[in-house]
């Protein structure tokens, strides 16, 4: 087993915000050792009191359209001024390839090297549930040490948006002029998430398509229903490498944040998320406790083939599935 600090150890580093203590209890919450899982329910409840106070934004789009560029800007013009900021990221892609978004070293090169900000690459797991938890769990403890806005990176084609929202107060899409949403894979559902529609690349002689695509967005964002938490989804161009815009998107982050706490709707999205959170590890638990059953394992195969041939009703087969499964545990 590797070694590990005491709770109080972990606290102690977390608090006075000693990064590479941060970095070992997100490493002790991401393993999947059951001592490890007993050790981590206990740091973050004793870091709980100290975690909520950020900004938690989730940043979404296609590869390509220039998240890691952002990210870098966005991240430097919030330590330019004095704000400390953590990234993280939820990426599909590490469950096949067990690659990472944020792995590429490369990536975000300068914002790394600036002492406010913290960059972690995403966690590889079996399920994008199973990574989403750590996820979350992650965005507490970088609360505790003190990250004033944690920003939540996901690649803007499935599942994974849907988590990421989940988790945030605000999100982001980053689209780009001209390609049309078909063409970049963003599904309606995302775009009815977003907080904010952020048109990048509005450089180069880039400027009037992108302006276009902006009244675009604005008319198919009219045709979303309000959500009514006070705050309007909106659409800006701005330009990541030439670093246009990224102030301005700053200021709707917070005056997003402004309104949604002077109509309670902050704390009430934050609630409602942390019930969320727990029935998802209930469901999931649940799921993985079923399927790993020794006894239900062996009898899958034979019910499968009886559902695929048709000679099983799919309800009478699952029925006995799980009667076998509370039986037996
Ligand atoms: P990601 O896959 O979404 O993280 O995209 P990257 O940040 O890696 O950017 C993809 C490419 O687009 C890179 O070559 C960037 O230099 C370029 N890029 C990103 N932002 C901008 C921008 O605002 N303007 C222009 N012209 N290029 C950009």
């Amino acid at each position: 087993m590797k070694q590990r600090l005491s709770i109080q150890a972990y606290t102690d580093g977390i608090l006075s915000g000693n990064r590479m203590v941060l970095s070992r209890a997100i490493t002790l919450i991401e393993s999947n050792l059951a001592e490890d899982k007993i050790l981590s329910q206990e740091l973050l409840e004793s870091i709980l009191p100290y975690s909520g106070k950020s900004i938690r934004l989730g940043i979404t789009g296609v590869p390509g359209v220039g998240k890691s560029t952002f990210i870098e800007s966005f991240g430097k013009y919030l330590t330019s001024q004095q704000k400390k900021i953590a990234v993280l990221a939820i990426d599909p892609s590490s469950q096949m390839t067990k690659g990472s978004i944020l792995g590429d070293k490369t990536r975000m090169e300068e914002l790394s090297r600036e002492p406010l900000a913290y960059i972690r690459p995403s966690p590889t797991g079996n399920s994008l549930g199973g990574v989403s938890h750590k996820t979350r769990e992650s965005i507490l403890l970088c609360e505790a040490a003190g990250f004033e806005t944690i920003i939540i990176e996901t690649v803007g084609v499935g599942q994974s948006e849907t988590y990421v929202h989940g988790m945030v107060d605000f999100f982001l899409l980053l689209m780009l002029a001209g390609a049309g949403d078909e063409l970049q894979g963003i599904k309606k559902g995302i775009m009815e998430m977003a907080d904010l529609i952020a048109i990048n690349k509005a450089d180069s002689g880039n400027e009037t398509q992108a302006n276009l695509a902006k009244i675009e967005y604005e008319n198919a964002l009219h045709l979303f229903p309000s959500n009514g938490s006070g705050w309007y989804p909106k659409v800006v161009t701005c330009s990541a490498t030439e670093k246009r815009g990224i102030a301005e998107i700053w200021e709707l982050v917070e005056k997003h944040r402004e309104i949604l706490t002077k109509s309670g709707k902050f704390a009430e999205n934050r609630q409602q998320q942390n019930l969320t959170w727990m029935h998802d590890f209930i469901k999931q638990n649940l799921e993985e406790n079923f399927y790993r059953n020794h006894n239900v394992s062996t009898k899958t195969k034979e019910v499968q083939k009886a559902v695929s041939e048709g000679k099983k009703p799919p309800i009478k087969a699952a029925l006995e599935l799980l009667d076998i499964f509370y039986k037996s545990s």
